[in-house]
């Protein structure tokens, strides 16, 4: 069986760690910060054997450099890019401690956990996001969110529209495992966006109650987020009726009703 137990980080990131039964190697994806997954990996004594890589902002790899240091064996697995394409300021250099560097359709295989992963190329926050997915799982980093998705930093709208046909794309039960929880703030856009809607209202209800008793609302699946995401139901008639309210024009593209909701939802909570 294979157990994916969040660590959390700064005040709302999830670091991922996998482990296969109770063998004590583990995988851990997107590591921001060293100091909890240290903590976690003494008092369990677990063992990393793989950092995965979603991309390269600071909150994802924060963490790596101290923990190369701790677990010299540690293989890291990122995307390779183009520094040249890639915004700066907000990414932080890590490629250097890369020891292998993946994009689309590569296969990322742990023997030590029995797994592999196939690697999916999800440009639209930034140029160089991944996804990895395997055992009906998928690592989405900051592309999707629970009922919302990731800002546009270095990518544009189409991409960021491309990318998430192509999550949606996977089998409906597939969880998917983001990596912040933003999931209540998100359903509250939502709501706005699709205020009839049953499934948002019954998710926000229990999403809520999962909140205030300390629980995680990640995973989702893709199946939940095709009936409470905005972002994913960008073909709706009620969802590109209430962007092109917002717009004040017609919106006859995917990508034109995406940019629309993500700049209303910034306009909104920024
Ligand atoms: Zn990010």
């Amino acid at each position: 069986m294979l157990n994916i137990t969040p660590i959390h980080a700064f005040s709302d990131n999830y670091i991922w760690m996998l482990q296969r039964d109770n063998l004590p190697q583990v995988v851990l994806v997107d590591p921001g910060q060293s100091e909890p997954v240290i903590r976690y990996l003494q008092k369990n004594n677990l063992q990393p054997i793989v950092i995965l890589i979603t991309h390269q902002h600071y909150d994802h790899t924060g963490g790596v450099a101290d923990l190369l240091e701790r677990y010299p064996k540690l293989r890291i697995i990122g995307p390779d890019r183009n520094p040249s394409k890639i915004k700066l300021g907000i990414d932080l250099p890590v490629p250097d401690l890369f020891t292998q560097k993946v994009s689309e359709g590569d296969d990322v295989k742990i023997p030590e956990l029995n797994i592999s992963f196939e690697v999916k190329s999800i440009p639209g926050h930034t140029l160089d996001h991944l996804a990895y997915y395997g055992e009906n799982v998928v690592f989405c980093g900051d592309l999707l969110f629970g009922a919302g998705c990731g800002r546009i930093f270095s990518g544009t709208a189409q991409m960021f529209t491309g990318s998430i046909e192509k999550l949606m794309a996977l089998p409906e039960d597939t969880l998917m495992y983001c990596a912040h929880e933003y999931t209540v703030d998100n359903l509250g856009f939502a709501k706005w966006v699709e205020p009839e809607s049953e499934d948002i209202a019954q998710r926000d209800k229990q999403d809520m109650q999962k909140q205030e008793k300390g629980e995680s609302t990640v995973p989702s699946s893709i199946a939940l987020e095709l009936r409470t995401n905005p972002f994913v139901r960008l073909q709706q008639p009620v969802v590109r009726q209430a962007a092109e309210e917002y717009a004040g024009c017609d919106l006859h593209e995917d990508w034109q009703v995406f940019a629309a909701l993500r700049e209303w939802k910034d306009s909104k909570y920024d």
